[in-house]
């Protein structure tokens, strides 16, 4: 710690991203990206942009906006593109929270949440998840504080439907709900549509899993003008340029590619079937997910271990030391290779025990 940090960031603990190695040939299913690569279409609209690297961006992203708003059904003032979905989140809690308007989210969830709350000195509590690690909507009713909601949650993969979501929305009219849907591609329903009924809902999408845009930047957040506007106030306050160009040419190409982001989504969502069936019948425990991402535990290896074991292997995958999870692995799903891989790795460590 230097002498110029002040009081106020000394006690920040930092969120610790998953690890990014060099090592070549590693099967990394650690980080939740998309195993696909982006189109062509979309590498070469980044290329040519890449022309036009001495210029800034255009700050009101008006293009990729209403690229959006075409998209998901929406005007263009009821979307703020941003860079990475993180930078919202960060956004809202900049925005709306503070000591007097204090947060709720799940105490198994995403873990920038907590991070963005100490950044910006937000009060929050963390709601438990049941036994079974899913969310229960009846401890968020009428809670009267400002919700942070994953849906699907992360690292569990477990989603609620729109209709549940839209209870807590309604039963907490005074206060903002942002339901974070950065893996709503892969099963779950997005409560996009119910952005025009509420004026208390922010949903926040990415470009990094299913729109395979993960080393690109690319989120953005769908809620009534007023919300976005304000984010926008926010955003022009930090960093009007957030989205760079390449990034914008990329995200607007995609967007005219969606069959392949379909496809893309078809393919995870039947390889996570799969792999579920060959994990399960290994005698894994593993959470429904709807996520590009399988969590699963298996009582013969304490979760660190198997981590590690796989990792020896070269097989990335991600573990949390944390007490109520630290049983479980948390496995990106990749291509069926990385998949046959992974579950061959894990029969030899599961054999090796006996
Ligand atoms: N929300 C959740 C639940 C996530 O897991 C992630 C990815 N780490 C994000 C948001 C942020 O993704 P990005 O900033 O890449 O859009």
């Amino acid at each position: 710690m230097s002498r110029f940090l002040t009081e106020k960031q000394k006690d920040l603990i930092p969120y610790t991203p998953g690890e990014q190695p060099k090592i070549l040939n590693l099967i990394k299913l650690n980080t939740n990206e998309s195993p696909y690569p982006p189109a062509e279409e979309t590498v070469a609209a980044a290329e040519e942009e890449a022309k036009r690297l001495h210029l800034y961006p255009d700050p009101t992203c008006s293009s990729l906006c209403e690229a959006f708003a075409k998209r998901w059904g929406v005007d263009a003032d009821e979307v703020i593109a941003v860079n990475g979905s993180d930078e919202i989140l960060n956004f809202a809690f900049m925005a709306f929270c503070d000591e007097t308007r204090p947060v709720v989210f799940p105490d198994i969830t995403y873990g920038f949440y907590p991070v963005f709350a100490d950044l910006n000195h937000v009060p929050y509590e963390e709601i438990p998840l049941e036994s079974d690690l899913s969310v229960n909507p009846e401890k968020y009713m009428g809670i009267g504080k400002n919700i942070f909601l994953a849906n699907p949650n992360a690292p569990t993969g477990i989603a609620l439907s729109a209709d549940v979501i839209e209870k807590i929305v309604a039963s907490n009219p005074n206060n903002l709900v942002v339901i974070d849907e950065a893996y709503v591609d892969f099963g779950a329903e997005s409560c996009i549509p119910l952005i025009r009924k509420y004026d208390n809902l922010l949903v926040t999408q990415t470009f990094s899993k299913s729109r395979s845009m993960a080393g690109a930047r690319l989120g953005f957040g769908i809620g009534c003008k007023e919300l976005i506007r304000d984010l926008n106030t926010v955003r022009y306050s930090t960093n009007p340029y957030n989205i760079n160009r390449m990034t914008m040419a990329a995200g607007i190409a995609t967007l005219k590619n969606d069959d392949i982001t379909a496809k893309n989504c078809k393919n995870i969502i039947a390889t996570r079937k799969e792999t579920v069936a060959e994990l399960t019948r290994m005698g894994f425990e593993i959470t429904d997910s709807k996520a590009n991402f399988i969590f699963a535990k298996h009582q013969k290896i304490d979760g660190k271990d198997l981590y590690l074991k796989l990792k020896d292997r070269g097989i990335l995958v991600r573990h949390f030391d944390k007490k109520r999870i630290c049983q479980y692995n948390r496995i990106t799903v990749g291509t069926p290779e990385q998949m046959k891989a992974l579950t061959d790795a894990i029969k030899e460590i599961l054999e090796d025990l006996t």
